[in-house]
């Protein structure tokens, strides 16, 4: 295939073709249609450049062995080594990680950053797994990406069900393959192996900083602003503890186990604590109950879904209530929810390349400490993603005035030009 023109254009992949994958391809194309890119760029700068799908067995306490299966898509390794998380996920899908890898593409050419996209998954729910069985599936899964992965060459990282424990694993087993202690070969690691300080947060707060701001252009005081936010492991709970420091009173929170509601504000410390101890936010008692969909269509000043792809859908997105739709999860609202909230008009939505694009920029701060071995304190490393954040989003609203975008389409075509751009320069082969 695609050896003769008229038929490349046709081409849709076989090996990814998915609903989410769909999606992703879809805001390509309307992107690419937006900036007239040049049809010889675009199933080259569209498609994911290569995957490797892995078996992993491991030996589960009991004696037994479970094969496991794992992915990696490499998008676009153009501009530099490919960049993205892991995800342990029971619904992880082929499709869905080649449609992360591209959204990474764009989220660090928007941002500036010199990496492709890339990202991984394993199809494991991983509360199911003892400790020693997530160490075994965590070593097996990085020493088959041996070879696929370096420094210089693709770096994971955390992403939806791994962690910090889980990116010291990896590190480990690649550094004792090599040879030597390589911590840059994964980020979102502990900081005694050379985690960068405000790592953890840092997606989270990014998110936090990025609403002030735009609810700042929208001279709505964020301590007058209720937040629901759908999703609270790592990104939802560092963004509700931000926002809840800013003044903004979180009237919602929910996890896999339900959803909750306190309109008089719900006391984040105390949830996460909770979580802490009792794994789920189910039973808290600081909250009443609601479901996923009320959470989803309550009225408020700034929604944050924090969790999957397409929650957002054609569905609900004609009874949102919120200002901000501030998109902390990727790929959170399908292409028919994004042509709703634009002819709404209503809502002013923070895309998720932006939004969430604190975690991948510290994760690159992580990245270059760990080439220097020169260690930065929180107030640095904090101070630099501001100043990264501002400039991306001065970046998407010059763009969107200036082509009368939506802003979606401004970030991704900021995006997705660039990463054309070092295509047609550097010829066919990367
Ligand atoms: N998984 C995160 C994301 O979707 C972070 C990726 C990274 O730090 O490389 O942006």
């Amino acid at each position: 295939m695609g050896h003769n023109f008229a038929m490349s254009k046709a081409v849709v992949s076989s090996l990814y073709d998915s609903e989410v994958f769909r999606m992703a391809c879809r805001q390509f194309d309307q992107a690419a249609d937006a900036i007239n890119l040049p049809d010889t760029l675009r199933d080259r700068t569209k498609y994911p450049r290569r995957c490797l799908a892995v078996s992993l067995p491991i030996r589960r306490d009991d004696g037994s062995v479970t094969v496991f299966e794992g992915y990696r898509v490499q998008h676009n390794l153009s501009t530099g080594p490919s960049k993205g998380g892991v995800r342990f996920h029971e619904k992880v899908t082929l499709g869905e990680v080649a449609a992360l890898s591209m959204w990474m593409s764009w989220k660090c050419s928007l941002v500036g950053l010199p990496y492709g996209g890339a990202k991984g998954g394993v199809i494991v729910n991983p509360r199911e797994l003892s400790p020693t069985e997530l160490e075994h599936l965590a070593r097996r899964y990085m020493q088959e990406l041996v070879g696929f992965v370096g420094p210089q060459l693709d770096i994971p990282a955390p992403d939806l069900g791994t962690n910090e424990q889980i990116m010291a694993w990896m590190m480990d087993t690649y550094s004792s393959h090599v040879g030597h202690i390589t911590p840059a070969v994964v980020t979102g690691k502990p900081i005694a192996l050379g985690g960068s300080q405000g790592r953890r947060e840092a997606t989270g707060v990014g998110v936090a900083y990025l609403v002030r701001k735009y609810l700042e252009d929208l001279s709505l005081p964020i301590e007058k602003a209720t937040v629901a936010i759908q999703g609270f492991g790592n990104v939802g709970g560092e963004a509700a503890l931000a926002l809840t420091s800013m003044g903004a009173r979180v009237v919602a929170i929910s996890d896999y186990t339900g959803a909750l509601y306190n309109a008089a504000g719900i006391d984040v410390k105390k949830a996460l604590a909770y979580v802490q101890y009792a794994g789920v936010l189910k039973d808290f008692d600081g909250a009443d109950p609601i479901t996923n969909e009320e959470l989803l269509e309550l009225e408020c000043t700034v929604l944050v879904p924090a969790a999957l792809e397409r929650v957002i859908h054609q569905d609900n997105a004609a009874r949102l209530k919120c200002r901000v739709l501030a998109e902390a999860a990727n790929g959170p609202t399908t292409n028919e929810a994004d042509r709703i909230l634009e002819a709404r008009g209503d809502i002013e939505v923070i895309p998720d390349v932006l939004c969430n694009s604190g975690g991948v920029i510290v994760s690159y701060f992580e990245w270059l400490q760990n080439l220097q071995s020169y260690y930065w304190d929180k107030g640095e490393v904090l101070a630099k993603l501001t100043v990264m954040l501002d400039r991306a989003k001065d970046a998407v609203e010059y763009q969107k005035r200036k082509f009368k975008f939506s802003r979606r389409l401004a970030a991704l075509t900021l995006g997705i030009e660039r990463v054309a751009e070092a295509k047609q320069k550097r010829g066919l082969f990367p």
